[in-house]
């Protein structure tokens, strides 16, 4: 199997070649020429057996013995039709660890195959991993990374921006390959700083740098199998059901849930695909943020809106490039499957793309919003919405506490209900642990008399994380040049165990 970038182009990659390159040097990012497997005989249109089936199965199973629950991701009924599927029992207690354990390993299993493969003297490849965090994405890939051979890691956090939890679970990883920065500066500054590392042609090639972000093919291959393994746990309770998509899961239609941060659901709406919404008139019902302004409004940070749930603090969506390539490819002219109907949907994207990025926005013709249509449901939820979620699970018979993440789409979920068949059970992606984001949690449920957070949520492996042995270099101004240096000076002497330092 190949991948090319949903930009066009010929460049075709292997799966090695994709998961180690992450992004596409034209900005795109990398998709499969085929999407294989199917639930339903006589809708085989790809194989699925790559020489390494057993490799990949041994990895597989590296990746998810680090997850604390024997079924990896627990499928619980909460009401008659209503599930969650809890995908946060990894290391840090969110569902990245689905993706980036497994991408450790992979980026681990490919550099020692290479250097394998080295004559003596021969320099054996190294990989620099350099990311920029808000919380969430640093610690899993931290979890995911650390002590891997051949590999260092550096994750930029704004000091004192993230989270209590978020930064202790991140600089109490004191392996020798993971090095934390706590940069004098805003979440912004981390992100131009590691854009800037990435751009340097020179220093890029002297590190080799990866990235750990959701543009990765392997994110999205680790994460489809959750939908598989809800389907055959659901299955096994209930019996068939109808319907397929693209695998051919059987499925009636994936619901897009959204904070006020909301660019997929006006997509949804109107067929627009912009940053900002330009017909905007304020959000009704919006609370204050657990780490913003407490006057009730909310708090905008370069456009972004500060809500309860902040790992969805986004203002475009990355991967929602892939899905726009399936349907450019879908409305295409031309043979199906045909080599020009394939650089037709590259060439629709590419000119899509680089309209969002010249005016800000892009309007699609109205035949792709009703294919996008066909597969996807959208709500946006206030942040009102997701105290209210939160108590109603809690108050429910099984009581539930839901992280406000998970909220969200429990929230829409029962908006969506009340249009669906009455037959249509609902699965809800639960991303994170309440423990995680303690302080949506604390404030939807402090009026309970029956609420106890220490009792009720607290994972014991939190407890003393606060107080752990930490490793964490500071970064007094927000300047690539001194991040430069961090980098140079670790990159030096990797082996060598470097403690903690100031620059
Ligand atoms: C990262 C994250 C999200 C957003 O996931 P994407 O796949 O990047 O859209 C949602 N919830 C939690 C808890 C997260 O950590």
């Amino acid at each position: 199997m190949k991948y090319f970038s949903t930009r066009g182009g010929r460049e075709r990659l292997s799966f090695e070649e994709t998961v180690l390159t992450g992004l596409a040097p034209d900005g795109g990012l990398y998709i499969p020429e085929h999407i294989p497997l199917s639930l339903r005989a006589g809708k085989q249109n790809g194989k699925t057996t790559p020489s390494s089936t057993s490799e990949l199965r041994a990895l597989a199973e590296k990746s998810y013995s680090t997850f604390r629950h024997p079924q990896i991701t627990p499928l619980k009924k909460l009401g008659e039709k209503t599930y969650v599927l809890e995908l946060f029992h990894g290391p840090t207690f969110a569902f990245k660890d689905v993706a980036l354990q497994l991408l450790g390993n992979l980026f681990e299993f490919f550099l020692l195959r290479r250097n394998a493969r080295k004559a003596a003297g021969e320099k054996p490849e190294r990989l620099t991993v350099v990311g920029a965090t808000s919380g969430d994405t640093g610690s899993a890939a931290i979890y995911g990374l650390r002590n891997k051979a051949d590999i260092s890691i550096f994750i930029l956090h704004p000091k004192g921006r993230v989270s209590p939890i978020q930064e202790a679970q991140m600089t109490t990883v004191t392996d020798a390959n993971v090095h934390n920065l706590a940069v004098n500066g805003t979440f912004d500054d981390c992100q131009d700083i590691v854009k800037a590392l990435f751009a340097d042609r020179a220093f890029n090639a002297a590190h080799r740098l990866g990235a750990v972000n959701s543009i990765n093919w392997a994110r999205i291959l680790a994460q489809t199998v959750y939908y598989f393994l809800s389907y055959f746990q659901l299955r096994a309770q209930l019996g068939g059901a109808a319907d397929a998509t693209r695998m051919g899961l059987p499925m009636d239609r994936l619901v897009v849930a959204t904070n006020a941060n909301d660019i997929l659901a006006r997509f949804w709406k109107s067929g627009a695909y912009e940053k900002v919404d330009s017909t905007d008139v304020g959000d009704a019902g919006v609370v204050a943020p657990a780490h913003g302004a407490s006057d009730g409004k909310q708090t905008s940070v370069g456009g972004v809106k500060e809500t309860l749930s902040p790992a969805m603090d986004i203002l475009v969506s990355s991967n929602f490039e892939r899905l726009l390539w399936y349907l450019a490819y879908e409305g295409a002219a031309g043979e199906p499957h045909g080599a020009s109907k394939v650089e037709e949907a590259g060439s629709i994207v590419d000119g899509w793309m680089k309209k969002v990025k010249s005016d800000g926005r892009v309007q699609v013709p109205i035949a792709v919003v009703e294919l996008a249509r066909r597969d996807f449901l959208a709500e946006r939820i206030s942040d009102q919405q997701t105290l209210e979620t939160i108590r109603y699970y809690f108050e429910s018979e099984p009581s539930y506490v839901a992280d406000p993440h998970t909220a969200v789409g429990l929230c829409a979920a029962r908006i969506i209900a009340t249009h669906n068949a009455p037959s249509t059970v609902q699965i809800v992606l639960s991303t994170a642990h309440p423990a995680k984001f303690s302080e949506a949690v604390t404030r939807a449920l402090e009026s309970s008399a029956h609420f106890n957070f220490e009792r009720d949520v607290l994972p014991d492996e939190f407890k003393g994380l606060l107080d752990r042995e930490r490793r964490v270099i500071d970064v007094e101004a927000p300047e690539v040049e001194l991040v430069k240096k961090v980098i140079e000076r670790f990159a030096e002497s990797e082996q060598a165990a470097g403690g903690a330092g100031s620059v």
